[in-house]
């Protein structure tokens, strides 16, 4: 079992709150993702984890240990950074082996472990090169196979793909993935890309300002968002919002038409649609059409609704053009309410 306990863990640099108080469970196998902008406190977090920083406040556990006080060899963990950190005067066999000679392995299993990690990653064939004879993607693969030849117990990525090309990041995201999921290990792997979040994780926990907003399947995360922020931050083009105002008790006035909404108590929350969630029809929100940008598959049309910005993904075949006014109707299950004083959903 390893399961990750984040109790209460807070981090100050001086006067500055990198993270307040966050309290998170990557389960046992879990593939957990970290995203969020630059700054949010990911990285931190990351490194408080893995015994590189120490944590202002709060508790680390790993399985039944608590391990926030132990130095980062002790905690059954392997990490894989951005700039990869693989010894350039080692051959690939050596840096794979690394951690299993200083571990005091015997040859044998050495040798197990190195060719087993080697075919899972497919470099068997590259062992005998030295670092400097690897592109960076197959750079990359060694260290990976690095860290999971220690058959740690929980893996923390940092940013492992963003050093590489759009096309081998692509080839080598599939490719983690069933790695991951094959050798059965607890990751932490941290992002800024959403699309790499996406496809990767079990669960995506989305950072903002050294909090998490929310921890969730991917899907939920992007149907669902538990707060404004996450709506405006996974989705690309993001979420549209626009001002609502009660009507009456569960009816809401948004862009002149009247909808069903929450029961709230407000005079006045916020209504958020998905681009793609709305189609031209009879009734809806009147948009004026500014610029139409064909894709192929379809087509994304950005409009001015009451002097705010409005995108909607739209069927290629519609004609529309910019001056138009279109009228976007909402597919009603989609539709998400949040409450502008706290920025969260409403129900
Ligand atoms: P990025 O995606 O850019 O790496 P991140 O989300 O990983 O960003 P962190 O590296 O965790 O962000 O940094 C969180 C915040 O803490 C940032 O505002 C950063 O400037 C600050 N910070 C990080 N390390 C230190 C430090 N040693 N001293 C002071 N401030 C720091």
């Amino acid at each position: 079992m390893a399961e990750i306990r984040i109790k209460d863990v807070a981090k100050q640099f001086g006067a500055f709150t990198a993270l307040h108080s966050i309290d998170m469970t990557v389960r046992d196998q879990e593939f957990l993702v970290l995203l969020g902008a630059s700054g949010c406190g990911k990285t931190t977090l990351l490194r408080i984890v893995a015994g590189l920083e120490t944590a202002s406040q709060g508790e680390v556990w790993i399985g039944e240990r608590r391990v926030d006080r132990l130095p980062p060899r002790d905690r059954g963990i392997s990490m894989v950074f951005q700039n990869y950190a693989v010894f350039p005067h080692l051959t690939a066999y050596e840096n794979i082996a690394f951690g299993l000679r200083m571990a005091k392995l015997p040859q044998a299993e050495v040798e197990r472990r190195v060719t087993r990690t080697a075919e899972l990653m497919h470099i068997e064939q590259l062992l005998k090169r030295y670092s400097g004879q690897l592109s960076g993607g197959q750079r990359q693969r060694v260290a990976v196979a690095r860290a999971i030849a220690m058959e740690p117990d929980v893996i923390l990525m940092d940013e492992p793909l963003s050093n590489l090309d759009a096309l081998l990041r692509l080839e080598m995201r599939a490719e983690l993935k069933g790695v991951l999921a094959e050798s059965k290990t607890t990751t932490i792997y941290v992002t800024h890309d959403q699309v790499e979040a996406m496809s990767l994780a079990d669960r995506i926990a989305i950072m903002n300002a050294g909090r998490i907003v929310q921890a969730d399947r991917p899907v939920e995360v992007y149907r669902n968002p538990a707060a404004r922020f996450v709506g405006s931050f996974i989705g690309n083009p993001p979420m549209n919002f626009l001002a609502a105002e009660r009507v009456d008790r569960g009816r809401w006035r948004v862009a002149g038409q009247v909808l069903p909404g929450p029961n709230a108590t407000q005079d006045r929350i916020e209504f958020a649609i998905r681009p793609e969630d709305m189609a031209v029809g009879e009734g809806g929100i009147p948009a004026n059409v500014r610029v139409v940008e064909p894709l192929g598959p379809h087509t994304l049309v950005t409009a001015d609704v009451g002097g705010q910005l409005f995108r909607a993904v739209l069927d290629s075949d519609i004609a529309v053009a910019p001056g138009d006014t279109v009228s976007l109707v909402p597919q009603p299950e989609r539709i998400r309410w949040f409450d502008p004083e706290t920025s969260r959903a409403l129900q």
